[in-house]
């Protein structure tokens, strides 16, 4: 019997119609666990790279972690891969919610499409059976709205609903999936489901899921909500308030934005409002937030409430999580007001939240300085809330410059040309990032900006404090109870890391040292993403439930397999290099890991050469970011090594 994971994907030809439900390689488990890892390794094995994202051949991956449907808290993500049509890389997207237990409960551990539909459908997985339906009734409509439909139409209200609005249709860029209480949102997920013509994956199950030793696990399950509750109790002092309690930031429950209003820049990253937060500002704020949050809500067999049911007079309910409340609003210079309103269309379209105000902001900017014309914004409004809904549908719609603006701003930039790429200034792999530019560099930031290959909010950030404490006091009472360190030599760091001086940014912490540290964040991200825990009860925040002293406990006593820090260690080098390995044989080189020009102030080029030359060197790759056939070797991935000489990649054994 296989323990935690079902043992069976269900492979979907939407050419052929084929349906099939096929036995996985337990060898894999052991190798990947699952997850991001076992997608990694199904993208290398089976799509090509000449493979454009879309096309028949491009796969499109739902998969559920391997703790996923478990009682272990927070192990719910949908971890859906494919290659992005905006990075050309390996995307990855997560998901939150109640999709990826019912599949696990339905009998499987990934859905894996491939081929295209000639018409639009969606895919009814009900237990043992899988079938492919029209959705040409379905077409155009929102996503939140297909869900609706289809559950009515199955009367199944307990189904799971994963779905893709007339974004995801068009193809835009930026399109997510949407799934009720969460959605996948980045790399253009949404717009590779819409291209293989599937507008909504249904789901049912009614199994079991069945763990290797119960009783232990059922402990291990205890000691973590016990721990989250401590930490409740206990928030983290001196940091800003959404980073002093567990889970995905919780900017549902926090009306207190002034960190990010005076922080973050607004509009198409180009200004910041220093002085904006006042009493007044905060208290109409305060007013908005909890005149339209309904209601706080989880994910699945989860006890923080990190998304909100959202109810603006006049429009239809929606769920709203994380700092989408924020980017409406700061990209269009605007209020709360407003971005709780728009969310709602934007959600029922199906785009990226954080991509597509940075889109519309760049686009207005384009038109004062000329590049765009009045021509290509005929018949829009001239109020600022009425100027964002315009083009919003535009690019829904992919209608006049909305065409060319739901390719994403690198893309529209290239399209436009004029000088507009000077605008498209906060790309980094040719995707949207956050719109944040700060002054002093931090190498460790500096070092995840660059590698990353999650585009992601939170990068790989986490583990480690963002800046340092101002005293020692402070430093020795946040390192006292760190039990999450993996090892003592992180509480160094952080005791001797001052906010100015010799042991500050930009050379504290030192090459070596930020290494070190982006390493240990990177490792929880990825054995994360592999287990489809999610990053708010573990890789995200500061001193969480879950970390690298109990994860192999977890992992052994739910699958059976022998697992302790150095094997899981190993398993996570294993999947980061595979990822790196197949983002390299579509031409991710060192050229590209370049956080954008003004994302500092001030910038360090010596000390950044240093920092990519270190951490490449750290990974077991070479100066251009390429894995070296040793390290490939010892991780057991000779096949990658074999394929990327005969490619040309590895040259004499190693460059
Ligand atoms: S921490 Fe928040 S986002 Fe994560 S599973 Fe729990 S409720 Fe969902």
């Amino acid at each position: 019997m296989r323990y935690s994971e079902t043992g069976y994907n269900l492979e979907i030809d939407l050419s052929r119609g084929n349906i099939e439900r096929v036995e996985t390689d337990p060898k894999l488990t052991e190798l990947h666990l699952g997850g991001l890892g076992t997608n990694a390794k199904i993208l290398w094995d089976r799509v090509p790279p000449e493979t454009e994202p879309f096309s028949p051949d491009n796969l499109l991956i739902f998969s559920t972690g391997l703790l996923g449907g478990t009682p272990a808290p927070g192990a719910n993500r949908t971890i859906v891969s494919t290659y992005s049509p905006q990075t050309l890389l390996m995307a990855y997207s997560m998901m939150g919610g109640f999709w990826a237990p019912e599949l696990k409960y339905a009998g499987y551990d990934k859905v894996i499409f491939r081929g295209r539909s000639p018409n639009l459908v969606y895919v009814w997985i009900n237990n043992d059976k899988v079938e492919i339906r029209d959705a040409s009734h379905l077409r155009g409509k929102g996503a939140v709205e297909t869900a609706e439909l289809i559950k009515q139409e199955l009367k199944e209200p307990n189904a799971q609903v994963a779905a893709i609005g007339l974004a995801g249709e068009n193809r835009v860029y930026t399109a997510s999936i949407e799934q009720g209480r969460s959605s996948a949102s980045r790399l253009g997920v949404g717009a590779v489901m819409g291209d293989k013509g599937v507008k909504a994956i249904v789901v049912r199950g009614t199994k079991d899921v069945n763990v290797a030793r119960p009783a232990e696990y059922m402990e291990l399950c205890n000691e973590v909500l016990k721990y989250i509750k401590v930490r409740e109790e206990h928030p983290v002092p001196g940091v800003m308030t959404i980073l002093q309690g567990l889970g995905s930031p919780q900017e549902m429950k926090h009306v207190d934005e002034e960190w990010h209003t005076q922080n973050f820049m607004w509009g198409n990253a180009r200004t910041r409002k220093k002085d904006y937060w006042n009493k007044e500002v905060e208290e109409k704020w305060k007013e908005t937030q909890e005149n339209v949050r309904k209601r706080l809500i989880s994910c699945y067999n989860c006890p923080m409430k990190c998304g909100a049911i959202i109810s603006v007079p006049g429009i239809s309910t929606y769920m709203m999580k994380c700092f989408s409340k924020l980017t409406y609003t700061m990209a269009a210079y605007s209020d709360l007001d407003f971005g709780f309103k728009i969310a709602q269309r934007a959600t029922e379209y199906g785009v990226d939240g954080f991509s597509t105000p940075q889109i519309m902001a760049f686009a207005f900017e384009l038109k004062e300085a000329g590049i765009l014309t009045d021509a290509d914004f005929a018949g829009c409004p001239s109020d600022n809330e009425g100027k964002f809904y315009w083009l919003l549908d535009r690019i829904a719609r992919r209608e006049g410059i909305g065409d060319v603006l739901a390719n994403g701003t690198y893309w529209a930039a290239q399209q436009i040309g004029k000088g507009a790429e000077a605008y498209a200034h906060n790309n980094i792999k040719k995707h949207e990032q956050l719109p944040l530019k700060l002054g002093m560099l931090n190498p460790v930031y500096f070092l995840m900006y660059a590698t990353g290959e999650k585009i992601n909010i939170t990068q790989i950030e986490g583990q480690f404090p963002q800046s340092p404490f101002p005293t020692m006091a402070e430093r020795e009472d946040f390192v006292k109870d760190w039990i999450q360190v993996p090892d003592e030599k992180f509480k160094r760091y952080l005791l001797d890391w001052e906010m100015r001086g010799e042991r500050s940014n930009p050379y504290y912490p030192t090459v070596d040292m930020s290494v070190d540290i982006v390493d240990w964040q990177e490792k929880m991200h990825y054995i994360d993403d592999a287990l489809g825990v999610c990053s708010g009860l573990s890789s995200f925040p500061l001193k969480p439930p879950y970390h690298m002293h109990n994860y192999p406990r977890f992992i052994s006593s739910a699958t059976g397999i022998d697992m302790d820090e150095a094997g899981l260690t190993q398993v996570y080098k294993r999947n980061r290099t595979l990822l790196r390995a197949v983002n390299v044989r579509r031409g991710l080189r060192r050229a590209d890991e370049k956080p954008p020009e003004d994302h500092w102030k001030k910038r360090f080029p010596e000390l950044e050469a240093k920092l990519l030359d270190a951490y490449y060197k750290f990974k077991g790759w070479n100066n251009d970011g390429i894995p070296t056939k040793e390290t490939l070797h010892e991780l057991g991935m000779d096949y990658v090594s074999e394929d990327l000489e005969q490619r040309g990649i590895i040259k004499n054994g190693q460059d």
